[in-house]
């Protein structure tokens, strides 16, 4: 594999998609803005301008930021990779580390830290979009002390299920020959799939209070539901979402029989006992139209077919020094393959995204569908517009920018496409 190829193939992927993202996201805001000084015909009466005019500000706000945050991030890949922030690095901890502790402890360290400077790089921008960006327009509810507990709190659970993780992976790398990136992936998926089992009971419960539905009337509508549908669930609960934003939602959680029903408080204090109905029909659908099953499928066959390409590439010396980092012929190299190759694969398949957000959106509309057959279409109309003014998300999208980005059709399309009538329902 020719180094001057790779180089040049990686950098042309990162900046036309950094090109892309920016052409992107302007084109957004700037439909946005035109936009704003009236309500879209379709929403006049339901919809009133000062809620439309703040998510078309929210939208904007937002938008500049992601403008900053993408030029920032393809930066910060330019630095670890062909400006040789990881050669570096991985140059100190390789003589620091391997003599005393070995090849598995430097490779540990490898990961460890990049994965920790990172973090302390993103730290800022997430600080920003937190207590400038959602505070400013009421939805943050989160004090700082709150804020940094939960990312002290995500280091510890990202170490301890990360490493083991990590020098699984790693142990594998090194054992297994040719053909590792199968046994990699299988224990992957199994990962995967412990984690679904246990994130409910051990891992949720550590940052959100989890209580059982209170509310016996809704109870009961919720349960005549799911019997209705053929859904069998081990709980329904409530999340204190509050705690940390005015943001409000609904989801399913586990595996199998182990599955929980979760509602947001804000979701609760929000929606009539109807159209929370409508809202988990909605997401019954997802689960009776297979919509989940596919997804996972889809993601663990993807994760196989990258795994395999990253079998092949790590045995290639080109792939190394073609993206800034010459490895040691006398040391395992198998964390730094995964971390060029985690540093590089995004700008590559950034380009399948509207491929991804398609099959979503489609799945989106089955599932409205569904939701309109179990429970009443107009609860689900009501909904999707409370919760819609709610996120301050915008009624006008470019559409473009919907095309590529949007895993959820844009309001006027999923509300045009329910067999009821908009609701009537804001105060002018
Ligand atoms: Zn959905």
């Amino acid at each position: 594999m020719n180094p001057t190829l790779v180089t040049a193939a990686f950098a042309a992927a990162l900046l036309l998609s950094l090109a892309t993202q920016l052409w992107l996201a302007t084109r957004q805001m700037r439909h946005v803005s035109q936009h704003r000084s009236a309500v879209p015909a379709i929403f006049a009466g339901t919809v009133t301008l000062q809620a439309h005019q703040k998510a078309a500000d929210y939208t904007l706000a937002k938008g500049r930021f992601g403008l900053l945050s993408t030029a920032f991030g393809t930066a910060v890949v330019l630095a670890w990779t062909l400006l040789g922030g990881l050669d570096a690095l991985n140059t100190v901890l390789r003589a620091a580390v391997m003599p005393a502790w070995g090849g598995m402890a430097y490779q540990l360290a490898l990961l460890a830290a990049v994965a920790l400077i990172g973090g302390l790089i993103e730290l800022p921008l997430e600080w920003y979009s937190t207590f400038r960006i959602e505070q400013a327009f009421g939805f943050n509810r989160m004090s700082l002390k709150l804020w940094l507990a939960d990312q002290a709190k995500g280091v510890l659970v990202g170490a301890l299920i990360g490493l083991p993780l990590a020098a699984l992976v790693l142990w594998i790398m090194g054992v297994s020959g040719g053909l590792w990136w199968l046994w990699a992936w299988a224990a992957l998926v199994g990962f995967n799939l412990l984690l679904l089992v246990i994130y409910p009971t051990v891992i949720a419960p550590l940052f959100n209070k989890f209580e059982p539905l209170a509310d016996e009337a809704l109870k009961a509508r919720v349960q005549a539901l799911m019997q209705r549908c053929g859904f069998a669930a081990k709980g329904l609960f409530v999340m204190d979402g509050s705690k940390r934003s005015a943001h409000a939602n609904a989801y399913f959680t586990g595996l199998g029989a182990a599955k929980r029903v979760v509602f947001f408080d804000t979701l609760l204090q929000r929606l009539t006992p109807g159209e929370v109905e409508a809202v988990l029909a909605h997401e019954l659908g997802h689960f009776k139209r297979k919509h989940v099953t596919k997804r996972m499928v889809s993601i663990f066959a993807m994760s196989l077919a990258g795994l395999a390409l990253l079998g092949w590439l790590a045995a290639q010396s080109g792939f190394y020094a073609g993206l800034g980092v010459s490895p040691n012929m006398s040391a395992p190299n198998d964390a730094l393959a995964l971390l060029l190759f985690m540093m590089a694969l995004p700008s590559f398949t950034f380009f399948i995204s509207p491929l991804m957000a398609q099959v979503s959106r489609k799945h989106e509309f089955e599932a409205d569908a569904y939701a309109c057959a179990q429970a009443d279409g107009r609860d689900l109309a009501a909904a999707l517009l409370k919760l819609h003014e709610d996120n301050a998300a915008t009624l006008t999208p470019d559409p473009v920018y919907v095309r590529f980005y949007y895993s959820h059709p844009p309001a006027s399309e999923r509300l045009a496409a329910l067999p009821a009538p908009l609701p009537r329902t804001a105060t002018p």
